[in-house]
């Protein structure tokens, strides 16, 4: 069986073929995205392997289905950009990278909560300049502090068990709360109390009909002044233009994303020599207390290798005719 990996970078072809040398499959390699314009690149494969910001939507899944496409291998988690109900009208499989490494996501969480807080990027480029001064770079101790958790899942439990080894209160909401967390001292609240009671709110659930803008002009309004904000989960959570308005008039103190809404046209591409186009992101990255990572929390040694291993099982157990354990359903 032929498969196209698609928004391929130089990262992924490396652990691919390191990895595939156990399995032998016939990989072809694309650097562009897979949408309903660059579908047709699928004809003669059997399979696709797509990341973050490919959209399989209902007109991509039809031109698949027209090629016989057989399983969409995701290599990642979220699959909040394929439709899911569209596949599986053509018998479409579809597979996931359910828990590829929890730590890497939960780890850059804190650390764009640490290098907001105690503002060590201007602090390096001060330095390097003889700029010895400490003017402006004041922080908070985070002992003591109330974070609020959205989504208790792999991600979020992992960040409530680090966030509370520096002495946080720690307060969550999920639609399933997670018994363990509870007798480690997590309390689970509504989430509008969430949203008063926070001094940093942190969001781990996915992008689906429920969580869509969660972080809106009405949540905001409830949020205690000054709170930090951090998402490293999927940037449509945030309501982009209620945020910057937020910022503007001082609600909100610090804004750490690690995802943004209108990121597929944007990140993992290195545009430093284009005019960007995009009004918002040149809003958000103008503000001090703003910190932007292009989608980088997942991207570990560790995680790579889980992604890569774990993707080429699935490939496997369904060219076997084995059961798929990471299947979306
Ligand atoms: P998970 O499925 O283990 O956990 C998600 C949790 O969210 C579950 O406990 C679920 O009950 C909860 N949830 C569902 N609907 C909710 C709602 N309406 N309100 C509150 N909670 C709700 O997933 P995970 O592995 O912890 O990943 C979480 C998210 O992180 C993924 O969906 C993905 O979008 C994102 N992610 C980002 C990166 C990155 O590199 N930035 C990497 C991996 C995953």
């Amino acid at each position: 069986m032929k498969i196209a990996v698609f928004s391929t970078k130089t990262y992924d072809k490396d652990y691919f073929e390191t990895y595939n040398k156990d399995y032998g499959f016939s990989f072809s390699f694309y650097e562009t995205t897979l949408n309903s314009d660059t579908a047709n690149l699928t004809k003669g494969y059997d399979i696709v392997c797509v990341f973050v910001n490919d959209i399989v939507d209902d007109t991509t899944i039809k031109i698949l289905a027209k090629h016989g496409i057989k399983l969409i291998a995701l290599r990642c988690a979220g699959f909040n950009n394929v439709d899911v109900e569209a596949a599986k009208s053509h018998s479409i499989k579809i597979v996931r990278v359910p828990a590829y490494s929890p730590e890497a996501v939960a780890e850059h969480a804190m650390a764009l909560i640490l290098t907001l807080n105690r503002k060590t990027h201007k602090a390096y480029n001060r330095v390097r300049e003889g700029n010895f001064s400490l003017k402006n770079l004041i922080g908070f101790n985070l002992h003591n502090k109330t974070v609020g958790v959205i989504g208790t899942g792999q991600i979020g439990a992992t960040f409530c068990n680090i966030i509370k080894s520096f002495g946080c209160n720690v307060i969550a909401f999920d639609v399933k709360e997670n018994e363990s967390l509870k007798k480690s001292g997590v309390s689970y609240t509504s989430l509008d109390d969430l949203f008063k009671q926070s001094d940093i709110i942190s969001l781990h659930c996915p992008l689906n009909e429920h969580t869509k803008h969660i972080i809106n002009k009405d949540s905001l309004e409830l949020m205690k002044k000054g709170v930090m904000i951090i998402n490293t989960s999927r940037g449509a959570l945030i309501n982009t233009a209620d945020v910057i308005e937020s910022l503007i008039n001082k609600k909100i103190g610090y804004l750490g994303i690690d995802v943004y809404e209108q990121e597929e046209n944007l990140f993992f591409e290195d545009l430093s020599e284009h005019i960007i186009q995009d009004e918002l992101i040149l809003r958000l990255m103008s503000f001090p207390n703003v910190l932007i990572t292009s989608h980088q929390a997942f991207f570990t040694k560790e995680a790579m290798i889980e992604i890569t291993t774990t993707t080429l099982q699935n490939i496997q157990a369904f060219m076997s005719g084995e059961p798929l354990v990471n299947e979306v359903i």
